[in-house]
């Protein structure tokens, strides 16, 4: 399995299958009039986003994607008759951007709400983890402990001025509500999981807007929790999405990136790619932040600083084609520290074996810095490492249910929130004419996702549209 420059794993060439979308270096035919022409830099759902809200606007745009398929972080990739996910993907009931773009582009009636099943694993076996009667049943906590737990998430649940945890860390506040032992057992597993070396400087805001997300996600306090999922992938809203930017207009290149981008003497950029030079009146660039850093060599100092001044967390996704299912659980949080991955995703606890011709298909999750070994080490390797450990999860476990294996890198996979982090994130709009950013790391105070995305790709091209108008900025 080959990696791109961000340490992402591309799967072989079955990814163009999969997703019904051009083969390298396609180009949409349609003549274009239009007069201002917007470069956008990166295919995944922002980009994309941002290119059909430009073309629609009146633009004539032109996206370059370095992977050989659109989608970024949500591309699905063909198995067993049909696609699933590289890295794990569902919607939570709150996600109204994407449920509205779902709509729009013709295929809301794909958009399945489906009971999540979550749990626990700690102390060496598996704790159903779906209401406040589970909670009152983690056994590896003392009572006194878990109904901490549950005051602290019910309090969360009911703050809304979010701004009062950009100054207190997740750790510190946290451990101060629960205790030391609560807090190590629950959320602070939960915060190492996701953050590990910077698990103790993440705000607090990161933490309180994924308890909020998840209360919002429910209809009513009554109702279970339910996740969304398009029947047939994410690839089913990439397709759509990349149609209908192509339908007003939009030209969608992939397997190509700019090497450069260089400003013109009179205003404007220029694309520099290995097979020319494209000359356009505004770039946006929705790449991780490095990229753009390394894109354009003479960025403002400042912006430069800014955007060195944030870190992402990568993260190393081993998907399992099985012949049994591994738990009955669809996420498991894994607290126990001696397993090698920390969380168990098993998809076909939430969309039916069905739909994978009767196949049981699940993630093992770990997000790490880069220099952890796991990024890097053969995925043959990985796989050896973590098998062993799937007996915990499942004692009947055995290697012979393992029908296929792949091993998927992101390098730019969250965007770690510290303190005061709404000072630090910087504009989109570079300080160079012409020039914007729109990635995960502009994603605050909630977490980055799919539905944020379309947000920011919605927001973006209001910005790049109305400064090419001519209209006065807003901020
Ligand atoms: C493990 C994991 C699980 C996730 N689970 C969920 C979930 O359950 N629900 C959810 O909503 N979200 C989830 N997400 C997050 C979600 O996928 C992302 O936030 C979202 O897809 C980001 O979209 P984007 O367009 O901003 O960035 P990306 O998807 O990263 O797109 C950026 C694109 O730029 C391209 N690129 C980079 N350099 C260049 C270059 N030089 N030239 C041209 N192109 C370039 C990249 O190839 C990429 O396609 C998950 C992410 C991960 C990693």
């Amino acid at each position: 399995m080959s990696r791109n420059e961000e340490g992402k794993a591309e799967p072989q060439a079955t990814l163009r299958v999969a997703s019904g979308i051009p083969s390298p270096m396609t180009h949409d035919s349609r003549p274009t009039t239009r007069a201002t022409h917007v470069a956008v830099i990166g295919g995944g759902i922002t980009g994309l986003t941002a290119a059909l809200r430009l073309a629609q606007r009146g633009c004539r745009v032109t996206l370059w994607e370095r992977g050989e398929s659109l989608g970024g972080q949500a591309n699905a990739f063909p198995v067993a008759g049909t696609a699933i996910e590289r890295f794990y993907h569902h919607l939570f009931q709150s996600d109204r951007d994407i449920v509205a773009l779902a709509e729009e582009i013709g295929i809301g009636d794909r958009l399945l709400w489906l009971p999540s099943n979550v749990g626990y694993f700690a102390d060496g076996r598996i704790w159903p983890l779906n209401g406040a009667l589970d909670l009152l049943r983690l056994g590896f906590l003392p009572m006194k402990d878990r109904l901490r737990v549950g005051l602290v998430t019910v309090y969360l649940q009911r703050v809304r001025d979010w701004k009062r945890f950009e100054a207190v860390t997740a750790a510190a506040w946290l451990r101060r509500a629960l205790g030391s032992r609560a807090y190590d057992r629950t959320f602070g597993a939960q915060l190492r999981a996701k953050f590990g070396r910077y698990h103790d400087q993440v705000a607090m805001v990161w933490f309180w807007g994924k308890i909020w997300l998840r209360t919002t996600s429910r209809r009513s306090p009554l109702e279970g929790e339910r996740l969304g999922y398009f029947q047939g992938s994410f690839n089913v809203l990439i397709d759509a999405l990349a149609q209908t930017a192509r339908d007003a207009g939009a030209e969608l290149m992939t397997g190509d990136g700019p090497r450069e981008l260089k400003p013109r003497d009179r205003g404007g950029w220029n694309v520099v790619l290995d097979s020319g030079v494209v000359a356009v009146d505004a770039v946006v660039v929705t790449t991780p932040s490095p990229v753009l850093a390394r894109l354009v060599p003479d960025l403002p100092e400042a912006y430069r600083q800014k955007l060195g001044g944030l870190e992402y967390e990568a993260a190393v996704v081993a998907l399992l084609q099985l012949t049994h299912p591994l738990s009955d659980i669809y996420w498991l949080n894994v607290a126990d520290d001696d397993l090698p991955f920390t969380g168990v995703i098993e998809q076909t606890n939430f969309i039916p074996p069905e739909e994978y011709g009767g196949k049981r298909f699940v993630y093992l999750s770990k997000y790490l810095e880069p220099d952890h070994p796991y990024f890097t080490m053969p995925d043959e390797k990985l796989i050896d490492a973590y098998v062993p450990f799937l007996k915990r999860i499942n004692p009947e476990f055995s290697r012979s249910w393992i029908e296929q294996a792949w091993v998927f890198r992101e390098r730019s996979a969250q965007p770690i929130i510290p303190l005061h982090y709404g000072e630090r994130i910087p504009d989109h709009r570079t300080g160079l004419p012409g020039l914007y950013l729109a990635n995960t790391t502009q994603i605050y105070p909630e977490d980055r996702g799919t539905n944020y995305s379309v947000r920011l790709g919605n927001q973006i091209a209001e910005i790049v549209a109305g400064d090419l108008a001519g209209e006065p900025a807003r901020t």
